[in-house]
This record gives C-alpha cells, structure tokens and sequence, in this order.
C-alpha cells in the first residue's frame, strides 16, 4: 500500500493493522480540523504534513473542516488566512467543510439524546456546577436538575434555542456519570447560550454546541475514519466514543480518534492565543511579521513550502512532547535556498574601497554566474568600477594568518574580479576607518584564463560597484524570544522573554541586477545570507528580508555568552 520507503510512523501503523484486519482501503478519510481563531503556525504543519500525508500515502480524500462552534473567537478572516496557508503548503482538501454546518444536524440529535434520557437542562450557575464536578481524585456529585423530566428537558432547551434565555442560566449536559474516574465523562457540557453572530450562521443560532460534542459527530458527518488530534485530547476519548455509541448507525463508519504529540519550535511559542496577544499588543507587525512562527509569516520571510514540508518530514510524528530546536527549520530552508536561489552581490555594512590604479572613467561588466549549484541559471553582468563598497568586516589594518581578508599589505580576490592589495587607508577624527586605497592586478581577472587569474589567494571577497549599487532596505531578523521555552516557565510570563533586538533595520547596497526582482523573489547574497524581496517593497524603496544566514551563527554565539 505505501509508496515511501521510509519506515511507517505509528498512525500508520493503525492504519496498516485496520487494513490488515479487512478495513477496505477505498473508505479510508482525513481530515484537517483548525478552529479559525487565529492564522496556521509551525505546529500546525506538522498535523498539516500528516493528515495530507496520509491522503497522499493511502490515496483518500482529505477535508479541510473548519470548527467554528466559537463565534466569539472565530472570523472570515481567519479561515481564508487558513485556506491560502494550506494551499501554499501544497495540498489539495477534497471538501470544504463547516462544523457551522452541522449546527441543525447536531440539535436533532441532542433532542434524541434528551428522549433517550441521556441529556438534560442544568440552570445552576457554573459556579455551582464547578463545585459538584468533584476533583480529579474526589468524584462529583449530582446537581438538583439532574432528574428533569423528559418534556421539561425538551421544551426548556426548545425555548433556549429560540432565545428565550439569557446567557448563562441553562446548558445542556450529557448525562453520564458525576462518579466516573474522568473528569469529562462528569456530565460534559453540550450546549450553552451564546447571543453573539456567527460569521457564518450569523444569527440563526444562539446556542453552540461545545467541542466534544461537535468534533466527533463531524468526523462521523463526514465519515472520517482516523481523526487524528494532539495528545492532550487523549482524556476526550472515552467521551468522543460515548457520544458516537449514542448517534451512530451501524452501518456506516465510526471515526477512530488517535493522538500524537503537539510539536514545540524553540525560541518561540506555538499557540494561536498567545501568537494573538503578540500581534494585539504590537509586539510584532501582525501575524505575518517574518519573525511570526505562523506559516504566513515564514512565507513572507521567505521560506519555501518544501522547506516547511521536508522540516515536518524530518521531525515526523510522535507519541510524546517535545521541543524541536528552531536551527532545524533553519536548515531545511537553507538546505533548499542553497539549490534554487541566484547568487548576488550585496553589502550591508559598507566600507569605500578605491582602486587608485584603475582608470577614473572606466567601467567593464564582469560576467558572473548565477548559481553554482544550478548550471540553467545562466549567467549575468556585474558593473565594476574604481570606487567600490566592501563589508566593513572584511578589511583590518593588521591581522593574523588566520584573517582571509583583507589587511593592509595584503591580497584578496575580488569576487568574480580581480586581485587587490590593500595599501593604505583614511580614517575620521575618532579613528574609524572610512576608505581603503588599493591596487589591483588587471592581469587578474577571473575567468580570463591568464596565469595571473589562475594566481590563488587566501580570501575572495564580494563587492558592489558604488556609482552602480542600489540601496535598499534590509531587515535583519534575529530569535523572537531570548529563551529557548518561553512559555515553559511557570513563574514568568512568556512575554518577559521577548527579544527587544529582534529586528534591525539597516541600508545595504546591492547589485543593480536586482532591480527588476520581484516580491519574494529569494536569492543569496553571498558570503552573508539569504534574502527575499518583502511585500512592502516597490520600484523606489526596494525592502529585503533577511531568510536566514549562510551558518548556524545563534548556536555559536550561544556558547560563547
Ligand atoms: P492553538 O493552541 O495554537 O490554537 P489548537 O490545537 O487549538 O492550537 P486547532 O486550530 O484546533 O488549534 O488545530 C487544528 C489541528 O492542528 C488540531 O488537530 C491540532 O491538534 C493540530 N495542532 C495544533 N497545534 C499543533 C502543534 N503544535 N503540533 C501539532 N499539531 C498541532
Ligand atoms: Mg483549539
């Protein structure tokens, strides 16, 4: 059945023994479920990568479900902020599908399960019902309403979805066992009053049905037959199975809900609540600030969805909790960066280099390839001239062996150019270095074939041509947070941990090729990193964000401190 070599991941495994056990293959489904109460993250990749993964793997249909039992928290624009994520991850849903639209499917059956004796109307406060519920090692108690009739049952709730209740004075709860052992199964809420518009029933309801009693029944609308959920749901099981055995024909499918772990990136947190506070109290420029761990975020950073998709693949599923270290992501995305983008030439901390030996008036185009790794990506012209940038790291008056750039006296090649030598240098009234005067070979030039291109020296360095060189607006991301778990202290807030530093907006000069990129074009701009061409750039101020660096430099710097 599988196509992928690779060894299964235990839900697979589920699936392999299902189909083992004579489940017939074609009625297998998934399902993608986010409540759109905010915009995708990392984390949700991973649950993203496997339900889609399976369709792919098993040949079966995916639905994309929206769980919107919340009008409160839920907007339109989440869900087509959610659409467009799940697309440009890659995947296709069969159907798309509202939980909104099983609100009169999911009252009829809780009208049955009030004939049944199964559920009735509680109108205490929920103080006093959080009182009966017991603790987890104290069982509850029975509230006064426990035993209403039938008939009171039915036209109480009758009268609260025609809104004839206030919020708050009744629910409807499934009537199960204040005794059992799990906290849940103590006659769970399914219903409460709620006079808020729904952004998509608007106000045709003002009850909501609660989490357990929609997800399982929508799994079972759909006939989804593995509903795969984070572990934390685990506890939910018994009560998702209750609720099935109560609504279900035995002649169809019964959803199966199974958990894995909820995968955490370091130096940030993954949870729509508290990416939301971060975007409420402007901390970040909304949810798709590059520095956002949300998909619209890495996007607009200029990460790739394959990078996303080969970083879920990697880390896979599992049955326990852990912290995956953002370098990880970091990796794949270079990883993929390093094959498909165009090399180019950008300075970010400039230095004026002259070569005093080059004609004032002269220019000449140095033909430059575009990407090593690729040999369709052709070539370019690159200007050169008598005045040029360098990093500003890259020249020292004196230096030890080990320093492959430039020093006075010393030699580097010019990227693509020619051989200097640095012969002296000007500084300011406080001693800053602010020109390097140089000579250069012009028998040197690179790819000319002559001995003296052929002449090796210690360091090649880029440049940009000043009279040429464009400036443009880099924006340099550093780690949202300073702390690798920010939300895994129990006496800090997460906020505390917030890197003041986490953006730094500088003037670079770049290469005047680049002048016609496009809105998240990506290229290398070599020795220094990966860049993207943001959204907010245009013609007259060119903006790049700043993917990712050529190596892993936090780690070192880490160690260091
Ligand atoms: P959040 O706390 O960020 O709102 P959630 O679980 O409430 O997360 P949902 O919209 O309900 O968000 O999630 C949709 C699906 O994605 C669920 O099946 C959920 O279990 C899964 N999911 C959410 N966060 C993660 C995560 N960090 N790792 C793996 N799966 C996740
Ligand atoms: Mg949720």
């Amino acid at each position: 059945m599988s196509e992928s070599p690779k060894s299964l991941n235990f839900i697979e495994h589920i699936i392999e023994e299902d189909l083992a056990n004579g489940f017939p293959p074609n009625a297998l489904r998934f399902r993608f479920p986010p409540e759109p109460n905010g915009y995708l993250h990392i984390g949700h990749a991973s649950s993203i990568c496997l339900n889609f993964g399976l369709g792919l793997r098993y040949n079966a249909p995916v639905n994309l479900r929206f769980d919107d039992t919340n009008p409160i928290k839920e907007e339109q624009e989440f869900v087509d902020a959610i659409k467009r994520d799940v697309e440009w991850l890659g995947y296709e849903w069969d159907t798309e599908c509202y939980a909104s639209d099983y609100f009169q499917t999911l009252y009829d059956w809780a009208v049955e399960l009030i004939k049944q004796g199964k559920a009735y109307v509680d109108s205490q406060s929920s103080e006093e019902m959080a009182i009966q519920k017991g603790t987890p090692t104290e069982p509850g108690v029975n509230g006064p309403y426990r035993n209403r009739s039938v008939e009171e049952n039915l036209e109480l709730f009758k009268g609260m979805k025609e809104g004839l209740f206030d919020e708050g004075t009744h629910v409807l709860r499934a009537k199960i066992d204040m005794s059992s052992s799990n906290m849940l199964m103590r006659d769970p809420i399914m219903y409460r009053i709620l006079k808020r518009a729904h952004h998509r029933t608007n106000t045709d309801w003002c009850i909501y049905p609660m989490y357990d009693w929609t997800h399982g029944e929508s799994d079972y609308i759909e006939q989804i037959t593995h509903s795969l959920c984070t572990l934390e749901f685990a506890p939910h099981r018994e009560l998702y199975d209750w609720f099935l055995d109560n609504i279900i024909d035995p002649d169809k499918v019964r959803p199966k809900q199974r958990e894995f772990a909820r995968r955490n990136l370091s130096h940030t947190v993954v949870s729509k609540r508290k990416l939301l506070q971060l975007v409420e109290k402007g901390l970040v420029n909304g949810w798709d600030d590059p520095r956002m761990p949300t998909i619209s975020g890495l996007r607009r950073r200029g990460y790739t969805p394959e990078s996303i998709r080969s970083f879920a693949d990697t880390i896979g599923i599992a049955k326990r909790e852990n912290v995956v270290d953002v370098s990880l992501l970091e990796f794949h995305i270079r990883e993929h960066l390093n094959k498909i983008a165009p090399r180019v030439m950008g300075v970010l901390n400039p230095l004026k280099l002259v070569i005093t030996n080059y004609p004032e008036e002269q220019e000449e185009w140095l033909r430059s390839e575009n990407n090593p790794e690729d040999a369709s990506a052709g070539f370019r012209d690159i200007p050169f001239s008598r005045e040029l940038y360098i990093e500003k790291e890259d020249f020292r008056e004196e230096a030890n062996r080990k320093f492959f750039r430039l020093k006075l006296g010393g030699e580097v090649r010019l990227k693509n150019g020619y051989i200097i030598k640095a012969e002296s240098c000007t500084k300011d009234t406080e001693g800053n270095i602010i020109e390097v005067q140089c000579t250069y070979d012009p028998k040197s030039k690179s790819g000319s074939g002559s001995e003296e291109s052929l002449r090796k020296v210690k360091g090649t360095l880029h440049w940009v041509s000043i009279k040429h060189a464009l400036p443009v607006e880099v924006r340099l991301y550093d780690r949202l947070f300073t702390d690798e778990t920010p939300d895994g202290h129990k006496d800090k807030d997460f906020l505390e941990f917030v890197n003041p530093d986490s953006l730094t907006v500088i003037t670079g000069y770049v290469e005047p090729s680049l002048k016609n990129a496009k809105i998240n074009d990506r290229f290398q701009f070599q020795r220094m990193g990966y860049f993207n061409v943001d959204q907010d750039s245009t013609p007259e101020k060119m903006i790049f964000n700043r993917t990712v660096t050529l190596r892993d430099t936090w780690a070192k710097l880490q160690k260091k401190n």
